[in-house]
């Protein structure tokens, strides 16, 4: 085997457990547990899950999905976040990112996609559960892409790094006041915010690792998905006109797909898309 073929193996293990700790995170962090202690236990009985219950996927797969005392169903969402989050690791091994700078090293890249990708997943649980982008979560989430910017963009030498530094820092001023005032127009023309603070926040931090360019992509991303994801839910009767809709993980979608394939393979599609429309 060659040593990506190693490398993605790797990551998919190491991705599942992860995703099992974000799993713990999404649970414990909007009910302001530790997300340490105590260890993993049934939400139901207070059992505590022995280690080999604990492993992902194939924990579940052995308990039938179900608690070993009280026989409590455990929500298929458990794996299921381990297999994605085992998934999206391995996706970052191959990935082509252009948001650190033309000559950004390589396994420096992955590094940051896996940190990237690993602090979007929480976000996007508890904004499906809640309708909440925790404020901790997203200045961290900033303050990481930043420094990830500073450390990849300065090694590709001083004039790059500082270039680069500056304009994720610009791009994260502008996904937060850009959202801001989207909200407040939102709000005069239609009665209501359009975009919830979480998710000027959650922008900001997209901005931090993606760039401006990257940001304005991911944003598009999230604006098309959002409306055929809205549009199927109000067809299919699933969502009412006054039902909230979390926008976050739209956001989060756009921002992972612009940072597995990078901003060309993006605009290429975008061109593609209308120039189909002018002709
Ligand atoms: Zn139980």
């Amino acid at each position: 085997m060659d040593n990506t073929a190693v490398l993605s193996l790797a990551a998919a293990l190491v991705g599942a457990c992860v995703g099992s700790f974000l799993n713990v995170v999404a649970w414990r962090l909007p009910r302001q547990e530790s997300v340490v202690l105590p260890p993993s236990h049934c939400t139901r009985c207070g059992g505590v899950l022995a280690w080999y219950d604990n492993s992902p996927v194939i924990g579940w797969l052995l308990l039938g999905g179900r608690c070993r005392r009280c026989r409590t169903p455990i929500a298929a969402r458990y794996p299921l976040v381990e297999l994605l989050t085992a998934g999206l690791w391995v996706a970052a091994v191959w990935a082509t990112p252009t948001a650190m700078g033309p000559a950004a090293d390589a396994m420096a890249l992955r590094l940051a996609g896996w940190l990237l990708l690993s602090w979007l997943i929480p976000l996007v649980l508890i904004d499906l559960d809640h309708l909440w982008l925790p404020e901790p979560l997203c200045r961290w989430g900033v303050v990481l892409g930043l420094a990830c910017t500073a450390l990849i963009g300065f090694a590709q030498g001083d004039p790059s790094g500082r270039a680069l530094l500056f304009q994720h820092l610009l791009a994260a001023g502008v996904g937060l006041l850009g959202s801001e005032a989207v909200s407040a127009l939102g709000e005069r023309l239609l009665g209501q915010p359009a975009l919830g603070l979480g998710d000027a926040k959650l922008a900001a931090l997209l901005g931090a690792w993606l760039g401006l360019g990257g940001l304005g992509l991911a944003v598009l991303l999230a604006v098309v998905s959002g409306a055929v994801a809205g549009g199927v839910g109000r067809l299919s009767g699933r969502l009412g006109p006054r039902d909230p809709f979390a926008f976050g993980p739209y956001l989060a979608l756009g921002g992972a797909g612009v940072w597995l394939l990078g901003n060309q393979v993006w605009l290429d599609l975008l061109h593609r898309a209308l120039g189909a429309r002018v002709l």
